[in-house]
């Protein structure tokens, strides 16, 4: 076993991980390493496509407070209105800073950066959309990670690549260190730190039809929870409306923004009937709904009218493959479609986790409604502040990496210099070292490919854009068997370099975990709010529900879930109907 120490270790070298580990290793008084289990810059914030929203006004008016109310209002009202503030004023200095480290952002004529419309996004309140995506074509998420990664290296972070994070060492109510697996050896490392910032991204990987990589498998939310702390509304989970048709590979909103339509089998632009005022530009909680609607009420394209269409026809030619180069290229590889003279299919894809592991503003870990886990921190879609309530707006991911990954970094430097490194309990990678022998024993007769291919499934067919008492029970019944099964999981590679199978069927057991939690807060939660959509509770009730939900696994009972909850942070934005 080999043994490391830093002050300060951040898990994940996404945008929050770097902007976590940057900030960290600008105290000069502490050590920071990143250990990720991809190669930095192959994390999936390098596939972020449309842009970071703030409110520069570089194309018309705009003011943070617009932003904010946008934030608020797109997420339901269930968004905490402190992180919601922090979140609106701070984006606006944080996109100037990236710009003066380097990122290559699009520009305007005159100069300054150029900004697009995006769902969800309006001046004066509501009035009409706005520009205020910042991008970078539809690279934005590429140049954010590329630029980070620089500033890292220059900053002296120490990474430890291709190291997946088994296990977080906590005792006493304090974080002491993580327990990972080096992917090319085979052997198992003990951590030692004073803090650790946890910013592992989310687990589309549940789902059958997602946008997200392979590797989003909620590793660190199911670590978490497996101790019996809590994860927060998980039942919000965002499904994208434009993914490339039967394969779910993501078709940026910000084509809607340079002023895509979608358009039903006989070419109405349906989005007038569900968002009269906003259209194409409404939120994406509600466009996927009406997708949905027009899908079952029989007005699908294609031969089995399975799918929808983007048409982009309209545009000129220069801005299809000038500011949307990228997507223009998947739609022409993966489906043989040009969008500059032909529409594109398109359905709603799995896409982002508004759920999380709790935390302050600051990222610190909590381990229930009030008290904080110390020395541990979390920060980006593993994270729930909760700034994107019930659903985020587009572009409002990048944003929250950049502000609250920042404040983690800074809060976890500052608690590091502080503290001592307490002494590891014995065994400290105990639990992990026995998972991997129970997986390599081959005692086990079932296969993780199998049970994935399940879970991802009948997690599309129940847990959805629609769910009912029925399908969510029917589901909590179906998670029960397949955990039951993973415990009699074997692998066949049994060798210790690169052996993603063993690595993959760690993976499976978190996405378990997550969908466990997430099928409990669903089926709990009896109103319909942003993403949860229920067709037995179609209204949204603030008398009874104007409140965050907090899961936490029964360690005493297998499969049970217990359910508590959290307030929501109002502020100056009072609850009302969502009309867009
Ligand atoms: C296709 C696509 C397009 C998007 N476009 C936009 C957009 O235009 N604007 C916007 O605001 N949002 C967008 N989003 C959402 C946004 O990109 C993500 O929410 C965000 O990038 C997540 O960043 P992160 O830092 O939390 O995690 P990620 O970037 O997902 O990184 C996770 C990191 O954790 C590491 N990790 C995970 N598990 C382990 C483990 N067990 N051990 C060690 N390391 C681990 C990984 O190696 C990786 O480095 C998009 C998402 C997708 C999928």
């Amino acid at each position: 076993m080999q043994h490391h120490r830093y002050d300060v270790i951040v898990v994940g070298a996404g945008g929050s991980g770097l902007m976590a580990s940057l900030y960290a290793a600008k105290n000069k008084n502490v050590s920071v390493a990143v250990i990720s289990k991809l190669y930095p810059t192959r994390s999936h914030t390098g596939a972020a496509q449309g842009g970071v929203g703030a409110a520069l006004g570089n194309v018309s008016e705009d003011h943070w407070e617009w932003h904010m109310y946008d934030t608020v209002k797109g997420g339901d009202y269930l968004a905490d209105q402190d992180a919601a503030e922090i979140f609106a004023k701070d984006i606006i200095d944080a996109v100037y800073e990236l710009e003066h480290m380097g990122l290559p952002f699009s520009r305007l004529p005159n100069g300054k950066i150029a900004q697009r419309k995006f769902g969800g996004h309006t001046k004066e309140f509501g009035k009409a959309a706005v520009e205020r995506a910042c991008y970078a074509v539809d690279r934005t998420g590429h140049m954010i990670l590329q630029t980070l990664y620089q500033q890292n290296v220059k900053a002296g972070t120490t990474f430890f690549n291709e190291f997946q994070v088994l296990d977080l060492i906590i005792e006493d109510g304090v974080c002491r260190g993580v327990v990972a697996y080096e992917i090319s050896t085979g052997e198992v490392h003990v951590f030692q730190a004073k803090s650790v910032v946890l910013a592992a991204g989310g687990y589309g990987r549940v789902f059958k039809i997602t946008s997200n990589a392979l590797s989003l498998t909620g590793d660190l939310m199911s670590i978490y929870y497996r101790k019996g702390l809590p994860l927060e509304d998980l039942e919000f989970y965002q499904f994208h409306p434009t993914g490339i048709a039967k394969l779910g590979i993501l078709i940026t909103e910000g084509a809607r923004g340079e002023g895509g339509i979608l358009r039903n089998d006989s070419g109405e632009r349906f989005m007038e009937r569900y968002a009269p005022s906003i259209k194409d530009l409404a939120p994406r909680d509600i466009v996927s709904r009406a997708i949905y609607m027009e899908l079952r009420e029989g007005r699908g394209a294609g031969k089995d009218k399975d799918y929808l269409l983007l048409d982009l026809t309209h545009l000129p030619r220069d801005v299809i493959e000038g500011r949307l180069p990228d997507i223009t290229d998947f739609s022409r590889t993966y489906l043989g479609v040009d969008p500059v003279t032909a529409p594109v299919p398109i359905q709603p894809t799995a896409h982002y986790a508004m759920g999380g592991i709790p935390t302050t503003v600051d990222g610190e870990c909590l381990a229930n409604s009030s008290t904080t886990v110390r020395g541990l921190y979390a920060a980006g879609e593993v994270a729930c502040v909760s700034l994107h309530g019930a659903n985020r707006l587009g572009t409002n991911s990048l944003g929250d990496l950049i502000v609250f990954g920042k404040r983690a970094g800074i809060a976890a430097a500052r608690y590091a210099q502080d503290a001592q490194f307490e002494d590891l309990p014995a065994r400290a990678d105990g639990a992990a070292l026995d998972e991997i022998e129970r997986l390599k024993s081959g005692h086990g007769t079932e296969n993780a490919a199998r049970i994935r291919k399940e879970l991802q499934e009948t997690m599309m067919d129940n847990v959805s854009i629609y769910r009912t008492d029925e399908t969510m029970s029917r589901q909590v019944e179906i998670l029960k068997e397949l955990q039951a099964r993973y415990r009699n999981v074997s692998v066949t590679d049994t060798s210790t370099k690169y052996n993603t199978e063993l690595m993959e069927a760690m993976e499976l057991g978190y996405m378990l975990d997550v969908a466990e939690a997430m099928t409990a807060s669903a089926l709990n939660r009896k109103e319909s709010r942003g993403a949860h959509a229920r067709e037995d509770f179609p209204d949204r009730d603030d008398e009874n529900w104007l409140k965050h939900t907090m899961a936490y696994r029964d360690l005493s009972r297998p499969g049970e879930v217990n359910i508590g909850y959290k307030n929501v942070v109002l502020g100056k934005f009072e609850p009302k109907p969502r009309v867009y």
